[in-house]
């Protein structure tokens, strides 16, 4: 349930409010609105009597949210949650892009994309340290040499670094060098990653479960939120289903139903949900026509001889064309690029 304060409601009787919320054995979470504040009550809600907390000082309402994704539902925070990305920011009006090659190779890739996407108009660069590869024999990534390259990257573009964390006892690590966590497509039900990344103090980039449905995903990103963390970017990153001539599906419908349950930034992947380079540029579109909050691409300056996912990356010429015709389809819909 959430506690609805009434506009004028001072922050003592929050604070009283908070205190009530955890002497009958639940958690607050705390959301401070433009008009008002909101209190979201979760936990084992049996035997919890609404009326109790109804009559609380500077109470307006109790009312009950019937998603069972509690803090990340729309029913708790109607406006839009906006986390700021590097230079740019996710969430807002202006759709935020994320680029850069599937795995950090080494140095000199990863410097040459980190300039070139930024110059394209990227707001983060995108790379694997810490890789989940399917084949145990497939180049695993270069893990914390590969972040070191990743945070000098930052320092030379400015760009926010996105990078992927495999593992719990892997987060205070990652999240030394990183801007934001990726949790990939392979962990999203992973609930002891989900519960650390949780309690770490960076944004978390959520992908969606290869075979996950819609409430799943949700709740898993409620797994970051119970634990405190606000951040979570959500990223539809297609599907699996009996469909071959695409490495994944992409279910566009996703993205315009997330953004109505949910006040979470939501991006998508065309390269993971397609697998084919030929097929970015369009589903990109596709995706920010549909309402997507930001796009995270591959990008690669040679993808022919790309360690990682050649098949999917775009050169550095075919990304700067995607930016400039999803510009365009951002404007169409009434927003900024
Ligand atoms: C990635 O983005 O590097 C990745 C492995 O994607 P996914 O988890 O969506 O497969
Ligand atoms: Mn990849």
């Amino acid at each position: 349930m959430i506690v609805v304060m009434k506009p004028g409601a001072t922050p003592e009787e929050v604070r009283h409010m908070i205190q009530r919320i955890r002497d009958i054995g639940l958690t607050a979470h705390v959301i401070q609105g433009t008009e008002r504040t909101v209190i979201a009550c979760v936990g084992d809600e049996r035997f919890k009597a609404p009326e109790q907390l109804a009559v609380g000082a500077g109470v307006d309402k109790v009312i009950p949210i019937l998603a069972r994704y509690k803090i990340a539902s729309r029913e708790v925070k109607t406006e839009p949650t906006v986390i700021p990305l590097g230079p740019g920011s996710l969430g807002g009006q202006r759709v935020g892009l994320i680029a850069g090659p599937c795995t950090v190779e080494n140095r000199e890739m990863l410097l040459e994309t980190a300039r070139a996407v930024r110059q394209a108009g990227a707001i983060a660069l995108r790379g694997g340290a810490f890789k989940p590869r399917t084949d145990p024999y497939a180049f695993q990534g270069l893990a914390e040499e590969g972040l070191q390259y990743l945070a000098e990257a930052r320092e030379a573009t400015g760009l926010a670094i996105v990078t992927e964390v495999m593992a719990p006892e892997q987060v205070p690590l990652v999240a030394r060098y990183a801007d934001v966590l990726q949790i990939g497509a392979r962990n999203m039900q992973n609930f002891n990653l989900l519960a650390a990344a949780g309690e770490a103090d960076k944004p978390v980039l959520l992908k969606r479960g290869l075979s996950a449905d819609f409430e799943e995903f949700l709740l898993a990103a409620e797994y970051v939120l119970s634990r405190g963390n606000a951040r979570v970017i959500l990223c539809e990153r297609g599907i699996r289903t009996f469909e071959q001539h695409t490495r994944f599906t992409f279910p566009a419908a996703s993205i315009p139903a997330l953004k109505q349950a949910t006040h979470l930034p939501v991006i998508a992947d065309p390269s993971h949900a397609t697998g084919r380079a030929d097929l970015v540029e369009p589903v990109a579109r596709a995706a920010v026509a549909a309402g997507a909050d930001g796009l995270i691409v591959e990008v690669h300056p040679n993808p022919e001889q790309a360690l990682v996912d050649g098949r999917q990356s775009l050169t550095i010429e075919a990304f700067a064309r995607l930016v400039a015709s999803c510009r365009r389809v951002a404007e169409a819909v009434g927003r900024t690029l």
